[in-house]
């Protein structure tokens, strides 16, 4: 097949673009993907989808020169191809209009078969999809998830820029552990050892001390061995850290934030929503809260028993999730099992200054009061085990003006997982890395 050249063809209009009132009769020139084809002899239907929708451009072979109607017949689906035609009202086309091509070219060739249907007709499992990726996102469901999260993002840095945020970037390539060594990706960084960052924590509680209000949103690295769904090793982290600021504060920031994205996406991506079926509620603020205590009493008023002091595992999140809906807060865990830099209650040291967000059995946040004093943070590090010299770099800002300041980190992907009502975190990346997949 005679393969052409864009020259200069451009695109005048994307699809959700034609207007037919101001287009009708009109040239314009379309481009993008064959989603599919349909032949019924002397017609032909072929559905362009670029990345805003879809295109039926139909070819009446009657009407059209002879060359052009054979054009038609060695389309494939998913090859790149470019229209020039004309806007004509259609009631019968899903959008209420069709394209009656004056020209057409074809870009580029595809393989006969294709590892995947992004029609979607062919049902795949998500190891087939993850590996054919770039065919699997052009499937309406892929598609409309990545349409959402960009939504998301958009809508937070919006939020955060509203708030007076400042977006910061710190460093994927680190010295020391963060929290501890186990979790860490070790690299080899010339002659020295390094890891890459499971957490922008210490940079971010030390850049309140300039800007005051900070936000990153970036990829970390966790080496977590075990294999969940809702668990990778790489991962987008929203996090922002506030000065002058205790956990009731950025508790505050955090539920606004949320409601606001879920309303901003609620608003906008009403195709997308529908395309997934999610069912998610813009969610009253302010959230409920359930001191970790009282979540204990509440699982065991539902025959869940937990001694305090133990971690609120997997089975019971998800017994939580069966009794409350939709998102909550469980505050003031115990001391114990917090990072170092985690502020421990002035009059019950043994409870802590913390929180994490839950949606359903889902956590999606943690966070807390920071430790801003320097001793403190010292014993609480000898205390853990680590070795404060080992944190030297982070321990002389404290003696710099460092104010009381609190924050927290946000798994982008968990969000996401709820928003359109995922239940494997392995759909909502757009390559995701676990315990065994590295490619593609
Ligand atoms: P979990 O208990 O679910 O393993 P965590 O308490 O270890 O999470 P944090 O250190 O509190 O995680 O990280 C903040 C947020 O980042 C979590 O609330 C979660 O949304 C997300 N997150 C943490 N680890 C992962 C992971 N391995 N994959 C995806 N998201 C993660
Ligand atoms: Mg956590």
């Amino acid at each position: 097949m005679q393969l052409e050249k864009l020259e200069n063809w451009r695109r005048t209009h994307y699809s959700d673009q034609i207007d037919l009132e101001t287009l009708e009769g009109k040239e314009i020139t379309v481009c993008g993907w064959v989603k599919q084809t349909r032949d019924l002899g002397g017609l032909k239907f072929v559905i362009l989808r670029d990345n805003f929708g879809e295109i039926q451009i139909t070819f009446p072979k009657a009407k059209l020169e002879e060359h052009l109607f054979d054009k038609a017949n060695s389309l494939k689906n998913e090859m790149p191809i470019a229209v020039k035609g004309k806007v004509k009202e259609d009631k019968r086309s899903p959008t209420g209009f069709e394209l009656i091509p004056n020209d057409l070219k074809i870009l580029n060739s595809v393989l006969a078969n294709l590892p995947l249907d992004s029609t979607g007709k062919v049902k795949a499992d998500l190891d087939t999809r993850l590996d054919n990726r770039i065919l699997d996102l052009r499937s309406s469901i892929s598609h409309a998830i990545f349409i959402i999260r960009h939504r998301v993002t958009t809508a937070m840095r919006q939020f955060f820029v509203e708030h007076r945020f400042i977006e910061i970037n710190t460093p994927r390539i680190i010295a020391t552990a963060t929290e501890g060594g186990t979790e860490l990706f070790p690299i080899a960084y010339f002659e020295k050892e390094a890891f890459l960052a499971q957490s922008p924590q210490l940079y971010k509680e030390q850049l309140t001390t300039v800007f005051d209000k900070v936000y990153e949103i970036a990829p970390i690295f966790r080496a977590e061995e075990h294999s969940t769904t809702r668990h990778l090793n790489e991962l987008m982290m929203v996090d922002i850290e506030m000065a002058f600021a205790n956990y009731n504060d950025v508790m505050n920031v955090l539920e606004e934030l949320i409601h606001f994205v879920i309303s901003d996406v609620k608003n906008n991506c009403e195709e997308e929503l529908n395309t997934l079926k999610s069912e998610i509620k813009i969610p009253e603020l302010p959230f409920p809260k359930y001191t970790y205590t009282e979540t204990l009493d509440l699982l065991g008023k539902n025959d869940y028993e937990l001694t305090w002091g133990d971690d609120i595992g997997t089975d019971a999140s998800r017994k939580l999730g069966s009794i409350i809906d939709g998102p909550y807060f469980i505050t003031e865990w115990p001391s114990e099992g917090k990072p170092f830099y985690i502020q421990p209650r002035v009059d019950k040291p043994e409870i802590s200054e913390s929180f994490d967000l839950m949606y359903s059995w889902i956590e999606l946040a943690s966070g807390g009061t920071r430790v801003h004093k320097k001793e403190t943070l010292i014993q609480r590090l000898i205390n853990q085990g680590l070795t404060p010299s080992s944190f030297d770099f982070h321990l002389k800002v404290f003696d710099w003006g460092m104010p009381p300041h609190a924050g927290w980190g946000l798994g982008l992907a968990r969000l996401i997982m709820v928003l359109t009502g995922r239940q494997n975190i392995r759909e909502v990346v757009i390559f995701p890395r676990d315990r065994t997949r590295l490619t593609p």
